[in-house]
């Protein structure tokens, strides 16, 4: 059963509820409805309560419909969220960027040699005290495609468990727009303790989104190279 995803709400100043999908409007509610709405949203998983007052998203959108426990009715988890990038934060990219510095780029080459990355020992050191306190995610703007080989690399180097948010295919905006989001969705209804990421235009996105942001300034990768990868050229 997958779990909807990719809505978000927007109280409107004359106190109607806008509520939208990957930023497109599914419904506008008002008066009662929109304070029953709020009221549930508070209470039970965002994703759930906004793709049922949506309408869409089918039986995955009716908690417990099946009458079946299901695990993502069970209360959120109380720890704060601490949130990590991995390219430049935790693994280090400087041996595959010549992918990316010749005239014809290869954006294939320079993915599937990410799983030769060493980790950051910075970054891996973070990410380990928090684990202590908080419960670890983990946003990149690596393709979904990556996914399997990014969970290997993550478990070969002992880092914690923690859920992977990756780049939708063919999503080539840039990263300072594509990761805010996906840390949002992320985010609903939890605190959050830290996110650390070595963009500095993604840390500013994030603080712009109110978010603790810590900018891993340890990688020593070529700054402009990696920034044209996330930010012009939409890739990682
Ligand atoms: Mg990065």
């Amino acid at each position: 059963m997958s779990r909807p995803d990719g809505f978000a709400f927007d109280v409107r100043p004359d106190g109607s509820v806008a509520l939208t999908r990957r930023g497109l409007p599914t419904t506008t509610l008002r008066d009662a409805r929109a304070a029953a709405f709020l009221a549930e949203v508070a209470e039970g998983d965002p994703q759930r309560v906004m793709a049922r007052w949506s309408g869409v998203g089918g039986a995955d959108a009716e908690a417990g419909a099946d009458g079946e426990e299901d695990p993502e009715d069970q209360p959120p988890d109380p720890r704060p969220l601490a949130v990590f990038d991995l390219d430049g934060t935790l693994a280090d990219v400087r041996h595959r960027l010549h992918h990316l510095t010749s005239r014809r780029k290869n954006w294939d080459a320079f993915f599937r040699a990410a799983e030769h990355d060493k980790p950051l020992a910075e970054g891996v050191a973070l990410v380990r005290k928090h684990a202590a306190t908080d419960e670890i995610a983990y946003v990149t703007g690596r393709p979904e495609h990556l996914r399997a080989d990014t969970e290997r690399w993550l478990a070969r180097h002992g880092l914690p468990p923690g859920r992977l948010l990756m780049r939708r295919a063919g999503d080539r905006r840039p990263a300072r727009v594509a990761k805010p989001e996906l840390l949002r969705d992320l985010t609903w209804g939890r605190a959050v303790s830290v996110v650390v990421d070595d963009d500095r235009q993604v840390c500013r996105a994030y603080r712009d989104a109110g978010f603790p942001v810590r900018v891993a300034d340890w990688s020593d990768a070529p700054e402009p190279v990696l920034t044209e990868a996330q930010e012009r050229e939409g890739r990682t």
